[in-house]
């Protein structure tokens, strides 16, 4: 049997492990303590344990679950990109985002993506595997050491890399439970979000387990043609059925949700669409992310204009809807919503 990966491992499997190499429950609460409070990497930093624990540690886990193969830096500074080999070869991306007081985290939950969006570069690559919830925590870990050597903390994690967050459900929330664990690393619940496409019964499932996690949807058009043609996923969960699980998910929850709405010019960047978004959202706790199209290879969309994107907030405000136009993050490192892609170039 191959060992496991240290960070797949809930406090109670690393106890078992543990206990079962004939070591006290003692090592097993140092040795977390280690991995998540002290941010430790390999079992050669673990000098609160013997020798022979380290080695036999070595035989007992694997700790390299995401190995930084190359970083690149916009060119503010601002933002970075790490692209992490996995240990089957395959590759993901993680981007921190770095603001005056917030230190955000942008994480993958697969390589590549099944849902085929057509706008999004990911998608564009087609879907690999799901990761493990010890290849996403290993990325959140991977940046807080970095931060850590500055001085600095991760502030907020999205969930927005690469992958379908819902489409890998149990692995996705065992990382954020994982990292939430009071005696470990200790991240809030409601510093995360989490962005789907548009699953459905996950969106339902979520709202059910009422957690403080934030959850945004990507809406990007509430025409059904024009959503299908965007996003295959509507073909199974229309508009309609959508917005019912967002209702659903703020009458469960009384969380505020986040859409978020890609500006393409001349497709749904349009006062029609903006006045059509904001009949459908009307009355509802929510608040609307619109994020100007970031270019990918395999779609010739172009992005909104500043003027454009600027009435189509204009619309949703005057009918009471919040939304925010987003300022485009780290395009010039391939590292903007959406633009994720491994071998693609
Ligand atoms: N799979 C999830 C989360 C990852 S994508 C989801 O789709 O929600 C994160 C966000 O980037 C989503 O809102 C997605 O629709 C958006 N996005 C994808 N491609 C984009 C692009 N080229 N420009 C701008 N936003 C894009
Ligand atoms: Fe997947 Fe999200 Fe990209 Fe759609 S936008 S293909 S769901 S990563």
């Amino acid at each position: 049997m191959t060992s496991p990966l240290i960070y797949d491992l809930t406090f109670d499997d690393l106890m078992a492990l543990v206990t079962e190499a004939g070591e006290s429950d003692y090592r097993a609460r140092q040795i977390w303590d280690g991995l998540y409070k002290n941010l430790w990497q390999n079992p050669d930093d673990f000098t609160n344990l013997s020798k022979t624990l380290r080695s036999k540690l070595v035989e007992l886990a694997k700790f390299d679950a995401v190995t930084p193969i190359q970083k690149l830096d916009s060119a503010d500074r601002r933002t970075r990109k790490t692209l992490f080999k996995l240990q089957d070869d395959l590759s993901i991306e993680a981007v921190l985002m770095r603001y005056d007081r917030r230190q955000t985290l942008c994480i993958s939950t697969q390589a590549g993506c099944a849902m085929g969006c057509v706008f999004c570069a990911t998608g564009q690559m087609g879907f690999k595997r799901h990761l493990t919830s010890g290849e996403i925590v290993a990325q959140v870990l991977y940046y807080a050491r970095l931060l850590s050597q500055e001085g600095y903390q991760v502030t907020n994690v999205v969930v927005m890399g690469m992958g379908e967050p819902f489409h890998n459900y149990a692995n996705t929330l065992s990382a954020i439970d994982m990292l939430n664990d009071p005696e470990g690393y200790n991240f809030g619940a409601r510093r995360f979000t989490i962005s789907t496409s548009g699953l459905v019964p996950a969106i339902r499932r979520f709202a059910d387990e009422r957690r403080q996690v934030n959850l945004a949807v990507s809406l990007h058009a509430v025409d059904d043609d024009l959503r299908s043609s965007m996003m295959p996923i509507n073909k199974k969960y229309n508009v309609e059925e959508l917005l019912d699980a967002c209702h659903y998910y703020i009458d469960r929850t009384g969380r505020r949700l986040t859409f978020e709405w890609a500006l393409i010019n001349g497709v749904n960047d349009t006062p029609e669409q903006a006045r059509k978004l904001a009949q459908k959202l009307k009355g509802m706790l929510c608040h609307v992310n619109a994020i100007p199209l970031n270019p990918t290879n395999g779609y010739s969309g172009k992005s909104t204009t500043h003027e454009r994107a600027v009435a189509f907030k204009g619309t949703l405000d005057q009918a009471g809807i919040p939304c925010t136009v987003r300022i485009r993050r780290g395009i010039d490192i391939q590292a903007g919503c959406g633009q994720l892609a491994i071998g693609e170039d």
